[in-house]
């Protein structure tokens, strides 16, 4: 009986080592998935990438690239609507003044000046020099 002990014990071991060939291959694919994803997430913090925002009440204009958009959210820079139905929109903490007052810019196409898109109670912002709007209406 001893040789027939031997035959069972063969394919266990075998199973054992293809388990462990699994493990290992799907421990690998874990290991670059992971490093696939941080490199995803990784923002660009180049001036071509950064935003441009600008302060409702010190009229300071400035860019906000990716990485530093993250940076303040988790600074606490970043503050949503206290009521989406009122029409509020996310405002940005200045970083001159510091109030909670700055907003998306867009250039206005007449004069190159920076216009808010939308102002913090969600009205369109308008050019100052030619009234210009980024929304027509
Ligand atoms: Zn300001
Ligand atoms: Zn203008």
């Amino acid at each position: 009986m001893s040789n027939g002990r031997a035959e069972q014990l063969e394919p266990s071991g075998k199973r054992r080592t293809i388990g462990l060939t699994v493990a290992l291959v799907a421990l690998v694919i874990v290991a670059v998935a992971v490093a696939w994803k941080n490199r995803e997430e990784k923002q660009p913090d180049t001036p071509e990438s950064a935003m441009a925002y600008i302060c409702t009440e010190c009229k300071h204009v400035y860019g906000l690239t990716p990485a530093g958009y993250e940076k303040l959210a988790e600074e606490g820079g970043i503050k949503a609507p206290d009521n989406r139905e009122s029409g509020g929109i996310v405002l940005f903490r200045c970083p001159s003044c510091g109030k909670f007052a700055a907003v998306p810019a867009v250039e206005c196409p007449n004069d190159g000046t920076k216009v808010a898109r939308r102002l913090p109670d969600a009205k369109p912002g308008h050019c100052p020099k030619c009234n210009w709007s980024f929304y027509p209406r």
